[in-house]
């Protein structure tokens, strides 16, 4: 892969001399523009804690959040100001967290918040769920939907044995999982916010079988929750590695200008589709690897061992993610994941 690396550190003294003349030339001229470093790590970016959460303007009323979650990178919502009210897409991975969502958006709009999105149902995006408002229309893929419903019994079961063993010991908070009351009937569905209509998305399974995008047509903009993690390694725990190729192939085949990620920053609008094509590339060399190894007969433990990802160590979350991708890419080519019931 050949994208721009930014190297940090001491500039050699004879470059620092022939800098230091440069820029005695150019003072004169203005300052380039800052390009940020093609990273998840906001380290890497030169952010500092302190920056996030922060909204991000994209359109007219549109903006993406920017939160950083453990191990420190960012976790990404779509929040849409209509004339009616607001659409949320993804919240964050606790309640504090959504919360804080919430408080933000009340300093761009007072309307209210009336369309939450299920991009991704994991935890990190979900968890903080029970603080939306009651009454918000949800917008869910059925395979999230059952999903969720499955997280709710095991949290419910996970709250009682945690109640029943905390006598004397400070109990824990119960984790609340919230199952949407209903799910989507086909891959599409349109909603009108007032004054603009958005588009939510199944382009097919990716990252959790349920993924959800939302289209804005007007502003070009595609919201592509954990379908797109920008510079992260590819997360598939629970993924559908060859179809969540293909759905990349389709969400550059729209007529869309920004691809806004669920982690990892939010780009300038052609950074945006270099690094969806650069994840998709990422995605591929993964399958291909792990495909080469199953080729040769190796055990998942021997090819967690063996793998070499190549330039793809260095994204973030590899070493955690990789031995996930081994073993979820050995179940596809052993025909053991679950098959695409729509
Ligand atoms: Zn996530």
């Amino acid at each position: 892969m050949t994208l721009p690396r930014y190297t940090r550190g001491p500039v050699p003294r004879s470059a620092a001399c022939a800098l230091a003349f440069a820029t005695l030339l150019a003072s004169a001229a203005p300052a380039p523009a800052q390009v940020p470093a093609r990273s998840a790590d906001p380290a890497v970016r030169g952010i500092p804690r302190s920056a996030f959460p922060r909204l991000v303007p994209l359109a007219p009323g549109v903006y993406g959040y920017e939160e950083i979650r453990a191990p420190g990178f960012t976790t990404v919502s779509l929040v849409v100001v209509g004339d009616s009210g607001v659409l949320i897409a993804d919240g964050q991975g606790s309640p504090s967290a959504t919360q804080r969502l919430l408080d933000e958006i009340r300093t761009v709009t007072a309307r209210p918040v009336r369309w939450y999105v299920v991009g991704s149902d994991h935890g990190d995006h979900t968890a903080g769920n029970s603080v939306l408002p009651p009454g918000v229309t949800w917008i869910v893929h059925p395979n999230s939907q059952r999903q969720l419903q499955q997280d709710a019994v095991a949290a419910d079961a996970a709250n009682a044995r945690t109640g029943s063993s905390a006598a004397g010991a400070t109990p824990s908070p119960p984790r609340l999982v919230v199952v949407p009351p209903q799910a989507m009937t086909g891959d599409r569905e349109q909603v009108d916010v007032g004054g603009r209509v958005v588009e939510v998305r199944f382009l097919g399974r990716a990252h959790t079988g349920g993924d959800l995008m939302v289209h804005l047509p007007g502003e070009k903009l595609l919201f592509m929750s954990e379908a797109y993690l920008n510079r992260v390694f590819p997360a598939m725990r629970s993924a559908y590695p060859a179809e969540w190729v293909t759905v990349l192939d389709r969400a550059l085949a729209m007529d869309v200008t920004r691809f806004v990620p669920g982690h990892g920053f939010i780009e300038t609008p052609r950074v945006s589709r270099e690094e969806l094509v650069a994840f998709r590339e990422a995605l591929r060399a993964v399958i291909a690897e792990v495909t080469r190894l199953h080729a040769r007969g190796l055990s998942a433990d021997a090819a967690v061992r063996e793998a070499d990802w190549g330039s793809y160590r260095d994204w973030f979350l590899a070493e955690q993610q990789g031995p996930i991708a081994v073993r979820r890419v050995y179940q596809a080519l052993d025909g053991s994941l679950p098959r695409d019931t729509r």
